[in-house]
């Protein structure tokens, strides 16, 4: 998304107006090469913020905290502090990647049957989830925000509160993408009396070039630096969240009709007082000699990626045979999504995750793929108590795919990098916007599986008391000889995992830079009948592809939006972000070189 920042000119005198514009930095593009410190994120304000900060002495984490909360003002239907994330973090002085895990969670009454209707027995329907109290677990952003100011930062998270209420007060111009993500929701956003007065004055969204403002979030957001994050979690916010989840502000005349019933959530006081992140171990496997280190559960992007990468290590592939690599890759995909469906959720314990990262597995899984023939998905998952060859029967059920979320890799001059993706699972979350507060809900929860997938076996993925459900979001971070050399990272449902994986595979298979790694077309399999591509995907490879018996689905007009940065040694650095996906990314250096 590109969002320029709107100057107050008119409250400047002339002078002011005139003279420092030479001197104020250019606004990001998609790609920046240099050194001293970088940012890539989806949005241009909110990576010159991180930028800003970096410039002013903070490290990477600071700085990751000034995008991630700027981003919220900015990007408010892809994150925000009513949402979670996963941060990744690498520690340059004690060379050691630590994870904050900032996934929302269910509430302490939640059941396996929390998704059916108890009028029918039957699942509700996935919009009737979606848009309704039941979807929202306690947000985990602003906890996560704090955690890793006071662990790693050397700024109080206060500060970039601060800063980023200046944005919403100011405000920024309405791009094409934040129309259009408004209109796509008209009808949700219409719903309630909070998001319509915030999103679509006069009934209607508000028009591209217009200046938007936030002044509740603004409030919002000192209030927090005041007060600190206790008022989220134990205070006056939380209580409005409360209630806002409980009686959802329905409008008392809704735009346009919604066809089902707003159905109010469960989620209490008491769930939000006992809030906690989670710092677990990150996932950690390695691909031709790279440290490979990625998000453990409630995700299972780490595993996931991992389990993708070992398979492929298994073959012979080289940029000259670029059928070969996409068909090991898909295939790949398709192994590691039944895997992931059968064995990952919040509670996987410790011995099957490491398993699934192996290498022993990924040859008893790598057996199963032909040279000549793809599968015909869904492929069954492997046994992890077995070992050799098990032969591939069908199983699982088609995987979601998410449509927001957003993602920021940021690295300072003393080599430490964060990766975090964070999202409020659909483009504009639950569309409640919290009355007087300004920022909307997650609809997370929907990440659970509302009934079992695994057939007889049980289902890691389905609701449970405080529980969280299983995420796709895979911030990367790959280390070569002990220091950073790659960190990447996506939005875009379960599509993520695959995103992420695509990158990897054109960065260190197909060796493309890390700009084209990202700007080439992309394809997602998994496990399903139809492979999801963009429409120059299936152009370029569908045909050969499909001579190997591959089966391609509908066509996405795009997948993910991903950023990162990759470290060309003696301090180079280069930032990359999306040049075309979501209107474009930005991507900036403390120092250019180009
Ligand atoms: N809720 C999704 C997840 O955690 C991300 C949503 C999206 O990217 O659209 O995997």
């Amino acid at each position: 998304m590109r969002i320029l920042p709107v100057l107050a000119a008119s409250l400047l005198p002339v002078a002011l107006v005139a003279a420092p514009a030479a001197a104020s930095p250019p606004t990001p593009g998609p790609t920046a090469s240099g050194y001293g410190g970088a940012v890539a994120s989806v949005d241009p304000t909110a990576t010159a913020a991180g930028l800003d900060v970096l410039r002013r002495g903070g490290n990477a984490v600071d700085a990751a905290v000034a995008v991630a909360a700027t981003l919220g003002v900015t990007e408010p239907f892809s994150s925000g502090i009513g949402g979670g994330g996963f941060f990744v973090y690498y520690d340059a002085r004690h060379h050691r990647v630590s994870t904050i895990d900032g996934r929302e969670t269910g509430p302490a009454t939640m059941t396996s049957t929390y998704f059916i209707d108890p009028a029918d027995g039957q699942p509700y329907d996935f919009p009737e989830a979606v848009y309704s109290g039941l979807s929202t677990g306690v947000p985990g952003s602003l906890a996560t925000w704090d955690a890793a100011a006071r662990n790693w930062g050397t700024r109080p998270l206060a500060s970039a509160l601060n800063d980023a209420a200046e944005v919403a007060d100011r405000g920024f111009r309405v791009d094409p993408t934040f129309n259009s993500q408004i209109a796509a929701d008209a009808v949700q956003f219409g719903q309630f009396s909070s998001t319509t007065k915030l999103y679509l004055p006069g009934g209607r969204p508000p028009a591209v070039g217009t200046t938007q403002r936030n002044p509740d979030l603004a409030r919002t957001y000192r209030e927090l630096a005041r007060k600190g994050i206790g008022d989220f979690y134990r205070g006056a916010i939380g209580s409005d969240i409360v209630r806002t989840v409980q009686h959802p502000p329905l409008a008392s005349k809704p735009i346009g009709t919604w066809a089902y019933p707003i159905r109010p959530g469960v989620l209490t006081q008491r769930d939000l007082a006992a809030y906690r992140v989670r710092s677990p171990a990150p996932t950690h496997s390695d691909f031709r000699g790279l440290d490979v280190y990625g998000m453990s559960t409630p995700s299972s992007g780490g595993t996931a990626v991992s389990e993708a990468l070992n398979i492929l290590e298994q073959f012979h592939l080289s940029p000259a045979d670029m059928t070969k690599v996409l068909h090991y890759y898909l295939e790949a995909s398709a192994l590691a999504f039944a895997d992931r469906g059968r064995y990952v959720g919040a509670y996987t314990p410790q011995p099957v995750l490491s398993r699934l990262a192996s290498d022993s597995w990924a040859r008893q899984r790598a057996c199963q793929i032909s040279p000549t023939k793809a599968f015909v998905p869904p492929v069954a998952p492997g046994d992890i108590h077995a070992s050799g060859c098990t032969p591939a029967a069908a199983s699982a059920k088609p995987t979601e795919q998410g449509r927001s979320t957003t993602n920021l890799t940021v690295a300072d001059k003393w080599g430490n990098v964060v990766e975090y993706t964070l999202t409020i699972e659909q483009i504009g979350g639950n569309a409640m916007v919290v009355p007087g507060r300004g920022f909307l809900l997650n609809n997370e929860l929907t990440d659970f599986n509302f009934t079992g997938t695994q057939g007889a076996a049980p289902d890691p993925n389905l609701p449970g008391p405080s529980k969280r459900p299983r995420s796709s979001m895979s911030p990367t971070i790959l280390l070569k000889d002990g220091k950073p050399f790659l960190a990447v990272g996506s939005p875009g449902g379960a599509t993520i995992i695959t995103t992420v994986l695509q990158i990897l595979v054109n960065r260190l298979i197909l060796g493309m830079s890390l700009p084209e790694a990202i700007a080439a077309p992309r394809a997602s399999q998994r496990n399903t009948a139809g492979i999801q591509a963009e429409p120059a995907f299936h152009a370029a490879y569908g045909p050969a592809l499909e001579a190997l018996g591959h089966t391609f689905g509908a066509d996405s007009p795009e997948l993910g939006a991903a950023t990162g940065i990759e470290f060309t040694g003696h301090g180079g650095l280069v930032a990359a972000a999306e040049p075309v996906r979501r209107g474009s990314g930005a991507a900036g250096v403390v120092h250019p070189t180009s």
